[in-house]
Order: C-alpha cells, then sequence, then structure tokens
C-alpha cells in the first residue's frame, strides 16, 4: 500500500511530498523544490529509500532542487509533461525573479504523457496531463490509496493560477472538471500548498469550479 508524508519547502511553503510502497520501502519524491536536508532526513526518518524523483510541473518551488538531488542520489527525475520545457530552461531565471536561490535546469530521465504509469516499489500511480497552470503539469493518482498529488492544479477552495505564460484558464477547468472530478469524490487530494481535501467537497463548495 502507498504511504505518503508531506514536507512543506522554499518560502512557498510547497508541500513536496515523499511516497512510498510499504513493502519494499521505496521512495519517490514529488516536488523536491529546495530545502534538500528536510527533505532527505524526512526520508531518513520514514526508513524509506530514495528512488525516483517525480515532478509534476517546472516552477521553481516544485522543481528547483531537482537536478542537485538527482546528482546526489543518483536519481532518475520522472516528469513533467514535455510542453514544460520552457519552464525547466528558466528556472535560473525563475530564482532571480522572485529572489530565490537560482533553479538548476535538468534533462528528465522520462517524459510523461496522459495514461502513462509510474511505478514505486509495488505501487503504480496514473499519470494524468492537466494543463492549465502550466501547459505540461500532471498529476499522479493512486487508485488503491485514494490519493492523487496535484501540484498546483487545484487547492482546498480555490485553483491553481493562470496568469504565467502559457497559462490557460479555460484548459484549467477542463483539466480539473474533466481529469480530476472523474477519480473520485472520496479522493484525497494533496495539493503543492496548503492543506488537502476531497474532489467531492471541492465540488460542492470550491467558488471557482464548485458546481461542475
Ligand atoms: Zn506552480
Ligand atoms: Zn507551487
Amino acid at each position: 500500500m502507498l504511504q505518503y508524508l508531506t514536507v512543506p519547502v522554499t518560502a512557498f511553503q510547497q508541500n513536496c511530498t515523499i511516497v512510498w510502497c510499504d513493502e519494499t520501502m521505496d521512495a519517490a519524491v514529488i516536488d523536491p523544490g529546495g530545502d534538500l536536508p528536510r527533505i532527505t532526513a524526512a526520508a531518513s526518518g520514514a526508513g524509506v529509500t530514495l528512488k525516483a524523483i517525480w515532478i509534476t510541473h517546472a516552477h521553481l518551488d516544485h522543481a528547483g532542487a531537482a537536478a542537485e538531488l538527482a546528482r546526489a542520489l543518483s536519481l532518475p527525475i520522472i516528469g513533467p509533461h514535455p510542453d514544460d520545457q520552457f519552464w525547466i530552461d528558466g528556472l535560473a531565471e525563475q530564482g532571480r525573479r522572485f529572489g530565490m536561490p537560482a533553479g538548476e535546469p535538468f534533462v528528465p530521465t522520462r517524459w510523461l504523457h496522459d495514461g502513462d504509469t509510474v511505478q514505486i516499489g509495488h505501487c503504480t500511480l496514473n499519470v494524468r496531463h492537466c494543463p492549465g497552470h502550466t501547459p505540461g503539469h500532471v498529476v499522479f493518482h493512486s487508485p488503491e490509496a485514494h490519493r492523487a498529488f496535484v501540484g498546483d492544479v487545484l487547492f482546498a477552495g480555490s485553483i491553481g493560477r493562470t496568469d504565467f505564460p502559457r497559462g490557460n484558464h479555460g484548459d484549467l477547468i477542463r483539466s480539473i472538471t474533466e481529469r480530476l472530478w472523474p477519480l473520485g469524490d472520496d479522493t484525497v487530494f494533496i495539493p503543492g500548498h496548503g492543506p488537502e481535501s476531497t474532489f467531492g467537497q471541492e465540488r460542492e463548495t470550491n467558488p471557482f469550479v464548485g458546481g461542475t
């Protein structure tokens, strides 16, 4: 069964999440945006072995430290979708703009596409391409655990910003209503920032996508 713990990182309190298979204790890190010592300490504390880095999208607070972590522990970087290439190329510039340590560009070991799966230990998660916040944003869904790791697509009570280059509000709404809602009302989602919620709760009460 899939287990996870969330480690808020960077000045943006981004929910870096360590997910693991509790049979093998192999783990993947979703969105190591920064604060690597905190992430590796959390992994050690959980008694898991980091085997891979999974990226939802290439904003600095999510992907800024992926290259450094990959190099330090010889981990593959999996994701995001190729449409985020320009954000990866701009990781250093993003750091300058936000007055944060520069992110380091990387070449993913494997790009992700809608319908792909990723594996950690005996756990398989499904990949959905959810453009809108960024064009190459992906989310990871575990049907077995009823959990979805959705980055900056959807938040408790809010949705991702679409005022960045190549952001698209219509795409984001379609991603949420056509690719997240079908995963089921009882699915708990872990957003890139802030507290967890369920798709059912957001369908009822989220002012941006409620009633859809
Ligand atoms: Zn973002
Ligand atoms: Zn974010």
